[in-house]
């Protein structure tokens, strides 16, 4: 694999790989791009099958939290780290033992949990370095990003609402959430605040008769939910369920949720396009967890995160006007916003200020 090839291809700033025999600790670190400030990205845990495709993995992650940044209006960079191995594996002295790498690059990456790892891994990582947020509220986390998240998708779904019908309001609506766990069931919850009308699936079918009872939500088995007639499908469960077994089923006018790399393949964002589908782009409307985190390195301020969980609603109508506009999918817009952000802070920074512009 021709890793320095791959890093100029992907505009990649630097690619760390540590290992502590002691601990067996293996973990590669990916930095994408500081323009906009330090990369903040999680670290995951996972038994990778190969060291290529743990850094194919590390790499794409770490650019998409690039952009995710950028879009949110975040004074940060794009990053990610993962550990190869399995979490049940992970123990206190190699979680300290990485704590001790991602402190030697001085803040130039700052990590938080991902999947297999959690905020008490943070908080062990924390004995090690500052440079680490999602740790415990009693020592200034922000706490579960979750219900942040859920605030975020909500706010992007009434954006993409006033855009194909004028109006905001989800009174009467149909929303089908993919998946009530900690960010669709708190998402439903805000829905049917709103009296929109809920069809909802999991694979828990505990879950899943708790939302029929407290929402009054129909349940369907996880297969039946694509081709529900509703107004909105919003996954919240698993990545790319736009792929082409689905994407003839769908009969939803807008596709916005919480779930990342919703799209299996850049071409169904064009597809959903063409089939009239308005698509919210994952990483603009699912911003909200990221935003609370981050907030963290500027001491942890509630009424500051719920403004800008707010803004992804300004944000999603940006997006969707520019893919209008330009005629573009919706997803392509996205990249486009973040591209000129990063673009402008470049030429800000080559003139001397210090200041970034925010988007929109
Ligand atoms: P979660 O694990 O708490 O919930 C996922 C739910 O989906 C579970 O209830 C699970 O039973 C269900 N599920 C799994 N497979 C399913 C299937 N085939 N059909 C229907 N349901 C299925 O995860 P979460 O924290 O709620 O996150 C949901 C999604 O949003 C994930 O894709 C995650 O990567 C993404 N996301 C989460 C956050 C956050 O703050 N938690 C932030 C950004 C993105």
């Amino acid at each position: 694999m021709e890793i320095i090839n791959r890093m100029t291809g992907g505009g990649f700033e630097q690619l760390v790989f540590c290992q502590d025999r002691e601990t067996g600790l293996k973990a590669i670190v990916a930095i994408h791009d500081t323009t906009l400030g330090p990369a903040l990205g999680g670290t995951r845990m996972w038994p990778y099958g190969s060291e290529e495709e743990a850094i194919v993995d590390v790499m794409r992650l770490a650019r998409g939290m690039t952009y995710k940044a950028a879009v949110a209006g975040l004074s940060l960079g794009g990053g990610k780290a993962v550990i190869i191995g399995s979490p049940a594996d992970k123990t206190e002295t190699l979680l300290r033992a990485y704590g001790r790498f991602v402190d030697t690059l001085k803040g130039r990456y700052i990590t938080a949990e991902d999947v297999g790892t959690c905020q008490w891994d943070m908080d062990v990582i924390h004995r090690e370095t500052q440079h680490v947020t999602g740790c415990d509220p009693a020592r200034g986390g922000g706490g579960d990003p979750s219900p942040f998240t859920a605030r975020g998708v909500y706010n992007g779904i009434k954006a993409a609402v006033k855009k194909r019908y004028g109006t905001d309001s989800l009174n009467g609506l149909t929303v089908a959430v993919q998946g009530l766990g900690n960010v669709g069931y708190h998402l439903c919850r805000l829905l049917a605040g709103e009296c929109a009308r809920l069809v909802v699936t999991d694979i828990n079918p505990k879950v899943l008769q708790k939302a029929a009872r407290e929402f009054g939500a129909e349940a369907v088995a996880t297969d039946g939910i694509y081709d529900s007639h509703c107004h909105v499908f919003a996954p919240c469960a698993l990545g790319a369920v736009v792929n082409d077994e689905t994407i003839e089923k769908f009969r939803c006018a807008i596709i916005a949720g919480a779930a990342n790399n919703v799209l299996a393949e850049e071409r169904h964002g064009d597809a959903l396009r063409k089939r009239g589908i308005l698509y919210v782009p994952d990483y603009v409307i699912n911003a909200g967890g990221l935003i609370n985190v981050a907030d963290e390195l500027y001491g942890y301020q509630r009424q500051r995160v719920d403004q800008r969980v707010a803004q992804i609603y300004n944000t999603v109508l940006d997006v969707l006007t520019v893919s209008e506009k330009e005629g573009i999918p919706t997803h392509r817009a996205a990249d486009r916003l973040a591209e000129q952000r990063i673009k402008q802070a470049k030429m800000y920074k080559n003139s001397g200020q210090r200041e970034v512009p925010m988007v929109g």
